[in-house]
């Protein structure tokens, strides 16, 4: 069955093309020009799998919109991809805060949306994918799944802290800048500073508890993950 999407964004043309972009994709879409009636589309069965949304919209925000989904009990699981101009309402939308589940910056390109999305879906289909599984010492994640467990204890982490895990996994033993990892995390030409890398890897290593320390800094450089998990170099 087609994986449902609904879209919401107020500037017509955009709709059009995303709905377009998605529809040759495979999805289900329907759209939404402000957050009431995004809401009332996203309630209605069946529950859409994921909810693009726009954060500035003419009625309600899309904060609002989100928070509302996450109240709602039939909604509370929707995955939510936040739509924004303004780089500085990311840690907050992506946050705790707000709780969508990833985010892309206006102007975005297709394919890095439609890369975004697949990987988000892919978390909530779990096991209908052969598992790409990386254990490190405590630490094992598995890809396909977009799941992380330290010690076996699973280990939540938004779209965003696992996209920097699997980065810093992937490119462990060598040292990464706080702009290498805004490029490929983050995915933009960074508007926002790389302040937001150290808040997020600070995150990231909390969650991590043990295992946060195989994410080394190196000071005036950036970060690096360890190549042996019981090296220790910092
Ligand atoms: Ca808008």
């Amino acid at each position: 069955m087609p994986e449902r999407i609904v879209i919401v964004e107020d500037e017509q043309d955009l709709l059009d093309s995303l709905e377009y972009s998605l529809r040759r994709e495979g999805y289900q879409v329907r759209g939404a020009t402000t957050g009431k009636a995004a809401l009332e589309l996203a309630s209605q069965e069946p529950v859409p799998d994921l909810v693009l949304l726009d954060l500035m919209l003419p009625d309600i925000s899309g904060v609002e919109v989100c928070r509302k989904l996450r109240a709602q009990e039939r909604t509370a699981k929707v995955f939510v991809m936040m739509v924004t101009a303004r780089a500085e309402e990311i840690d907050r939308v992506v946050g705790f805060e707000v709780g969508a589940d990833d985010y892309v910056v206006k102007p975005f390109s297709t394919r890095e949306l439609l890369l975004r999305i697949k990987a988000i879906l892919r978390r909530g289909r779990g096991d209908d994918q052969p598992s790409e599984q990386v254990s490190f010492g405590r630490l094992r994640v598995d890809e396909s799944a977009h799941r992380v467990w330290v010690d076996e204890q699973e280990v939540v982490l938004t779209a965003l802290e696992f996209r920097l895990l699997t980065t810093l996994v992937e490119r462990r033993g060598r040292a990464q800048t706080r702009d290498m990892l805004l490029q490929t995390v983050w995915g933009i030409e960074a508007d926002i500073t790389t302040r937001t890398v150290d808040t997020h890897v600070k995150r990231l290593r909390e969650k991590l508890g043990p295992a946060g320390v195989y994410v080394e800094t190196l000071r005036g450089v950036g970060y690096r993950f360890r190549s042996r998990p019981d090296e220790d170099t910092a």
